[in-house]
């Protein structure tokens, strides 16, 4: 029988393939989804399940550093969803020597980190999109403004469902919010007496946990760990949104447990028609035939399938006419931040009271427009952090006195930063031309470090936080300043960055590779610089729209 050839190849099922494949689908295109991860169903989804129902009481660790010591190092990964991660022995990765790269937050079940992310979705304005011609002058330009992404943020804010409130910020544009979730006392007095003082806005995160129930979905009930899942859909996980959506059109075809190896191409033609992967089950080369291939697996994951696609006309990978495929690898640093203790504030703690499922944020205050400047970096950061009652574990004494001390709790705050990366050429990433994982697949070896900019960055993040707890009337201030190793952040974006210019770049601002033209990449690879906000709700944004673009050609007979 003749294989069957689909409109579109979507590779990867998380914040952006979800999306390729909702929008492609449900305007009536055939899409194969391609997806490393296994079947994702709400029954693994344990939110709601206590730690001594688990065999370790999620207290070992070590156990699941025998198969996931990368994974591990994320926050998320803990007993109840540890194998929903990529196991690190079987998909490893290099690092160049005296660079540590920590490659966490790899998922493999469907809708990929959006099972598992912190769910923060802040709007880039033209402040960041044209930070090199209007801020500094360092790096490049985005090929496109706020004005081309604002009617996609709206649509992807509206069905994502964020809880948040509009701060009037232009540097942090508004956008289109549930009702908010309310502040805790401390998070208030903070958020008043920081804004009074120092001019600086510390406001509810914008955040994919609704409020107000819609499309089948429930408002959140505040049970808090949405990283084990939630079983009435309330935070934002492409798997019962985007994908199931896709589903249900009847157009696209879900191919799970499928690790994609490299995209085909017809030398003729110098089109893409499919991918060959390679199935996790039966350990099978497979392939799969379609007009246009859309790379979703995760900025360095789909990298790593064009480094691996290199054919003869495309000897460096494909894409790669330019040799800057790999390159301008960005994550936010972290790792200045600071907690205080707030007496006086009115409040106890409880063991069962609601957990809100969103941080505070703290919105950039350097470097912006029209403002003064540091003498010391680049760009700017913003915090992420919050505070409430909690139990004085530390209390003095022992017995009934220490019970009391302890019950009697302690309004505590803390913020941590997320800085700006500056996208240098140094930063890459390139197929390890020794190893290859359980699949037969070369994997990728890292070369990253941060450089002085985003040091000094890390000193002021923790100066600041110290500054903003001091106005704030906190005591018994600790301020911390370690930078993160690349990684951490799990923040990464670049490697395949958009731009105008062939010469320069490898995608055009709708994601299209310039060398090729039916083969697209519409996760966060092409971001040419990244902003300190979150990236997702941008990633997301801007495959929209890259989607309407690509239908837009295939509708012309140019695709
Ligand atoms: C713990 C955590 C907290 C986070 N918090 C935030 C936050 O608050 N705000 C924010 O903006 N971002 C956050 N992020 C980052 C966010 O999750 C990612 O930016 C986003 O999910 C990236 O979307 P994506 O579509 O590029 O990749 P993913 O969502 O990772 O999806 C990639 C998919 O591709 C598949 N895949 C990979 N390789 C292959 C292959 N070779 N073949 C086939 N399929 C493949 C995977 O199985 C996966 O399903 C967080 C991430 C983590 C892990
Ligand atoms: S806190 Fe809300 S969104 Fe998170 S798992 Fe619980 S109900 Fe779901």
């Amino acid at each position: 029988m003749a294989q069957p050839v689909f409109d579109v190849i979507v590779v990867g099922s998380g914040a952006s393939g979800g999306w390729a494949c909702k929008r492609l689908s449900e305007s009536g295109l055939k899409v194969a989804l391609v997806d490393a991860g296994r079947q994702q169903k709400d029954s693994n989804f344990r939110e709601h399940q206590p730690a001594y129902e688990l065999k370790y009481r999620d207290d070992a660790p070590q156990v699941i550093r025998r198969t996931r010591p990368i994974q591990k190092d994320c926050y998320a990964c803990m007993e109840w969803n540890y194998d929903w991660f990529a196991n690190d022995l079987d998909e490893p990765y290099t690092t160049a020597p005296d660079k540590p790269y920590s490659w966490q937050g790899r998922l493999r079940v469907t809708g990929g980190r959006t099972n598992v992310w912190g769910r923060v979705c802040l709007r880039l304005s033209d402040w960041d999109l044209k930070a090199a011609s209007t801020q500094d002058g360092y790096g490049v330009d985005w090929p496109l403004s706020y004005k081309d992404l604002e009617p996609y943020y709206t649509l992807v804010e509206k069905y994502v469902g964020i809880t948040g409130a509009p701060e009037g910020l232009p540097w942090l544009p508004d956008g289109h919010y549930q009702p908010p979730m309310a502040l805790t006392c401390v998070e208030s007095q903070v958020r008043e007496r920081v804004l009074d003082k120092l001019g600086r806005h510390v406001m509810l995160a914008r955040c994919a946990n609704m409020t107000q129930a819609q499309n089948g979905r429930a408002a959140c009930h505040y049970c808090g760990p949405c990283e084990r899942g939630c079983v009435t859909h309330s935070y934002f996980n492409s798997y019962f949104t985007t994908v199931a959506d896709a589903i249900r059109s009847g157009n696209c075809t879900h191919i799970a447990n499928a690790m994609v190896y490299k995209v085909l191409m017809n030398p003729d033609t110098n089109k893409a028609e499919g991918v060959l992967y390679i199935d996790r089950i039966t350990r099978e080369p497979k392939t799969v035939k379609a007009r246009a291939v859309i790379l979703c697996a995760q900025a360095q994951e789909s990298v790593r399938i064009l480094l691996n696609s290199s054919t003869r006309q495309h000897p460096n990978g494909l894409g790669n006419s330019s040799g800057v495929l790999g390159h301008y690898l960005m994550d936010h640093i972290m790792g200045g931040g600071a907690s205080a203790e707030f007496p006086g504030v009115p409040g106890k703690p409880t063991m069962g009271g609601p957990n809100r499922p969103a941080d505070l944020y703290v919105a950039r205050f350097r470097n912006l427009p029209g403002g003064p400047r540091s003498k010391n970096f680049l760009r700017g950061f913003g915090y992420e952090g919050g505070g409430g009652p909690a139990f004085r574990w530390s209390a003095p004494g022992y017995g009934k006195a220490y019970k009391e001390a302890f019950k009697e709790g302690v309004q505590m705050f803390d913020i941590g930063g997320f800085g700006e990366c500056l996208a240098r050429w140094d930063n890459y990433v390139e197929i390890d031309p020794e190893m290859k994982d359980t699949f037969g697949i070369p994997v990728l070896r890292y070369h990253m470090s941060y450089g002085d900019n985003e040091m000094a960055m890390v000193k002021d993040m923790a100066d600041s936080a110290a500054e903003m707890m001091e106005a704030a009337g906190g005591k018994n201030i600790r301020v911390r300043s370690n930078p993160s190793t690349p990684g951490w952040a799990i923040h990464e974006v670049g490697t395949a960055r958009m731009g105008d210019n062939p010469k320069t770049s490898v995608l055009n601002q709708f994601q299209q590779t310039h060398d090729v033209k039916n083969l697209f990449v519409m996760d966060g690879a092409g971001f040419p610089s990244t902003a300190c906000q979150n990236p997702t709700l941008t990633i997301m944004t801007l495959c929209v729209r890259s989607c309407d673009h690509l239908m837009g050609r295939m509708k012309r007979g140019e695709i």
